[in-house]
């Protein structure tokens, strides 16, 4: 859809004012006229990407995950278009350890008082990198902290190796969420012999719901379930009034050394000492085809590439859009660009934008907050500039718009932990939309903004053709002006975000 072009000139004035106004250790770029790309980039066009990779998920069992045929479709899709626009493609080859659910997990307790079973993927489900087997055993609590639901709760249950000490052997490990990893917590139950691990969500509010963790690879060597906070504080009450015996079962495995790759495409001209990269993931989750996470954010991605080239752009910086493998698994593609990138290679990278979900049926169009003003975790020097730039654009196009955290749920999170600025869109996944973002933003309340999110019914069907046209229009415009920037926006300066390893998220899952 084009805009009126009384609102395009409106939003050049406003870009200016902000210009002059702004006291300015980063200078807004001078304003990029970046009309004609985003006439370019059209929802039509995004839309064939993402029937293309409904197609290939359609001829690959439904799925696009890392190391799957779908997914290798895909990445040979990209290359071969961006090839094709001129691009200098390469595929970036790595391994990396792949979680998957064989069979269904249990958690049973006797005696049970009055409680109903406890439902796998309701009252608890396994973590990713789980080991996989069967405990019988006696459950111990380790460390908790209840009754909780204060705010400023913080249980540190099974953080330290003292919290294990007369720890039964052979015992199920009961551990509450809070403070370190549950990696850690994992570790050390079963340095203390511990035959299974529990962790609860920690109970205060936003922390009760089912806890869908990661312990992060390799796989550990005990079978690992985390619990909602009701169906810990429901255990911990019955071992105060005697022994429980606890069951958990857990069908897992990890294929070892998948192959798979990134794909990145480097526009041939620029300066390659303030290179842009543009980039999102291009593999799904196995239980589905993955058209909006992430089939919509590559796809805009794709097109914006698409139509640079077209136009005949030659961009002042260096653009590079990559494309990341094995997100869904923690962000390993993203993690093992940055990781593997020579020093002087990252301090040639000027900016990272991330996009991951740009079309949820049920949207909100969401920018992750640079500055940390609504979340307190900070971006680098220069992730608040491309905050603004963000806002600013919708603004000038009469859309509201509202900040998301840095909180490790995509790929921006390697790029922050080694000082490079970056920003991003989300248009949100399983959260639910409010009444008030309702009023703002049409859609459902009380609903996910991604009902079929990690799902088999994320298709072609899941995809706001509204939120396409929006976001696309907001990353050609993006990627356009930090492509054509003269100022420079600052790096190589660490985040609030406490430098590598400190996120909440790794990727889809909590990490602690
Ligand atoms: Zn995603």
């Amino acid at each position: 859809m084009r805009r009126p072009s009384t609102l395009i000139t409106l939003g050049a004035a406003g870009l200016l004012a902000a210009a002059v106004a702004a006291p300015s250790v980063a200078a807004p770029p001078a304003p990029t006229d970046t009309s004609a790309l985003r006439d370019a980039v059209t929802t039509d066009g995004v839309m064939q990407h993402l029937e293309e990779f409904q197609a290939i998920a359609d001829a690959n069992d439904g799925t696009r995950a890392g190391g799957s045929p779908g997914y290798d479709a895909s990445a040979d899709y990209v290359a071969d278009k961006l090839t094709d626009a001129g691009y200098a493609v390469r595929k970036q080859d790595f391994l990396y350890d792949r979680f998957r659910q064989v069979g269904p997990s249990v958690l049973d307790v006797t005696p049970d008082g009055a409680s109903e079973p406890y439902v796998d993927g309701e009252d608890f489900v396994v973590m990713e990198y789980s080991g996989s087997g069967e405990a019988t055993a006696p459950i111990a609590p380790v460390d908790l902290v209840l009754p909780s639901g204060a705010a400023d709760n913080t249980s540190t249950s099974g953080c330290e190796s003292a919290d294990f000490e007369g720890f039964p052997a052979g015992a199920i490990a009961l551990m509450q969420r809070g403070t370190c990893t549950f990696r850690l917590k994992a570790d050390n139950a079963e340095a203390a012999g511990a035959s299974a691990a529990i962790i609860f969500n920690e109970g205060q509010t936003g922390r009760t719901d089912l806890l869908s963790g990661t312990l992060s690879p390799p796989q550990v060597g005990i079978p690992a379930v985390g619990a909602t906070f009701a169906a810990g504080d429901e255990i911990a009450g019955l071992l105060a009034t005697g022994e429980v015996t606890g069951h958990v079962v857990t069908d897992v495995t990890v294929d070892e050394d998948v192959p798979t790759v990134n794909v990145l495409a480097d526009t041939t001209t620029g300066r390659a000492d303030r290179t842009v990269v543009v980039g999102g993931h291009l593999d799904s989750v196995l239980e589905g085809p993955g058209i909006n996470d992430n089939g919509s954010g590559t796809g805009a991605i794709l097109e914006t590439a698409l139509q640079m080239a077209e136009l005949g752009i030659e961009p002042r910086n260096r653009v590079r859009f990559a494309f990341w493998g094995a997100e869904e698994s923690g962000l390993i593609g993203s993690d093992f660009y940055v990781g593997t990138l020579p020093k002087a290679e990252r301090k040639d990278i000027a900016l990272y934008l991330n996009f991951d979900m740009v079309g949820s049926p049920n949207f909100v169009r969401f920018v992750y907050d640079g500055d940390g003003s609504a979340f307190g975790i900070r971006g680098p020097s220069g992730s608040a500039h491309i905050e603004d730039t963000f806002t600013d654009f919708f603004g000038s196009q009469g859309l509201e718009s509202a900040p998301t955290a840095f909180d490790g749920r995509s790929d921006y999170q390697a790029f922050i932990n080694v000082g490079i600025p970056a920003g991003g869109l989300f248009t949100g996944a399983e959260g639910i939309k409010t009444e008030e973002q309702a009023e703002v933003y049409g859609g459902t309340a009380g609903i996910a903004y991604d009902p079929c999110y990690h799902q088999a019914c994320d298709t072609i069907d899941n995809v706001s053709l509204d939120a396409v046209d929006q976001m696309s229009d907001a990353i050609a415009h993006t990627a356009l002006t930090y492509a054509m920037s003269k100022s420079g926006v600052n790096g190589t300066k660490s985040s609030d975000g406490g430098g590598a390893g400190a996120a909440d998220f790794a990727g889809s899952h909590a990490r602690r």
